[in-house]
């Protein structure tokens, strides 16, 4: 069922697509630049989405972005249009999306040990990433309440699997920051026995969310982690935190930063993940992050 349900939430028309893709594709900025430039709000977007509009003349812009979208469950390559794309992202909004609004969280409990989470059968989403990425910034941004994620941070549940029920109806998991740069070899979690079993074995798992800092260039770390769990086919979403971070700043863009990782990566995934550019600062991404997270859950519900 795990493996089903996991090359479910990829859609296999996509694969097509992305292998159709040129190998060094560089007008990957006009994708940032495309998606950024829709205005539309993430709820006329979804209407739209959800309206089945008939399919429209695409942009040169629009028909090169198509092959490099993630499409969700339920929707056709050639029935996309531009407003159904969600802006700072390759996520395509389809028929699933809803019920985004986070009306309430609840903490349950911090397990120390995949076998000890919840067994009540609830999707789940895992944010995971590097000691601070932004998860905990972007746990309380998504929930809007202060000090949600916090239990985390506490000395000594560092590494435990903390989950947040959302909605009485689905769970947010808080997993373990990797790759704490200043501790000594010692006391870096041990990501490989720790973490692992609970992607292999959570079949609960809706999606891993992998955080990725947007303003940094891609880092060793990250990039394993996200190696990894493309070959284990763990259906995932890149999360980049700190795109506010934009201008003025050492180094990079985050679209080219993005860009970056995004190409160095891709030979361990079969389609194109989705990704979505965030900011727990400026707000962006929020509610196109929530609606995607809608579409995966409803669709996981559905089947
Ligand atoms: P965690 O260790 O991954 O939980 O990271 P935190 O949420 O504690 O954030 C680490 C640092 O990054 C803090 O100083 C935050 O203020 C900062 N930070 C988090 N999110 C953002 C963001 O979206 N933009 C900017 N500019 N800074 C951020």
């Amino acid at each position: 069922m795990l493996l089903t349900m996991r090359s479910r939430l990829f859609n296999p028309q996509l694969s097509s697509l992305c292998h159709s893709l040129p190998h060094s594709h560089k007008s990957h900025p006009s994708l940032l630049a495309f998606s950024a430039s829709i205005s539309q709000g993430p709820n006329s977007l979804h209407a739209s989405a959800a309206k089945a509009q008939r399919p429209v003349a695409l942009s040169e812009a629009a028909r090169f972005v198509r092959t490099v979208l993630f499409l969700p469950p339920g929707v056709n390559p050639d029935d996309v249009t531009d407003d159904m794309i969600l802006p700072g992202s390759n996520i395509v909004l389809g028929p699933y999306a809803g019920d985004a609004k986070i009306k309430d969280v609840d903490f349950v409990k911090s397990s120390n040990r995949p076998k000890d989470c919840p067994k009540d059968d609830r999707p789940e989403f895992a944010m995971l990433g590097r000691s601070n990425v932004g998860k905990s910034s972007l746990i309380n941004f998504l929930v809007r309440k202060k000090e949600v994620a916090l239990t985390s941070k506490k000395p000594g549940k560092t590494q435990l699997i903390n989950h947040f029920l959302v909605n009485k109806s689905w769970y947010i998991v808080d997993l373990p920051g990797y790759g704490f740069a200043n501790a000594p070899e010692s006391a870096r979690m041990d990501w490989s026995s720790f973490t692992k079993g609970y992607f292999l074995n959570r079949e609960t798992l809706v999606s891993v969310l992998l955080l990725i800092d947007g303003s940094v260039p891609p880092q060793k770390i990250d990039l394993d982690c996200a190696n990894w769990l493309g070959r284990n086919n763990i259906s995932m979403t890149f999360v980049f935190t700190k795109c506010d971070k934009m201008k003025g700043g050492k180094g990079r863009r985050p679209d080219e930063n993005i860009r970056n990782f995004l190409e160095l990566i891709k030979e361990n995934y079969r389609q194109h993940p989705p990704w979505i550019m965030t900011s727990s600062v400026t707000g962006l991404g929020r509610d196109e992050l929530l609606l995607h997270m809608s579409q995966l859950r409803n669709y996981w519900n559905n089947e």
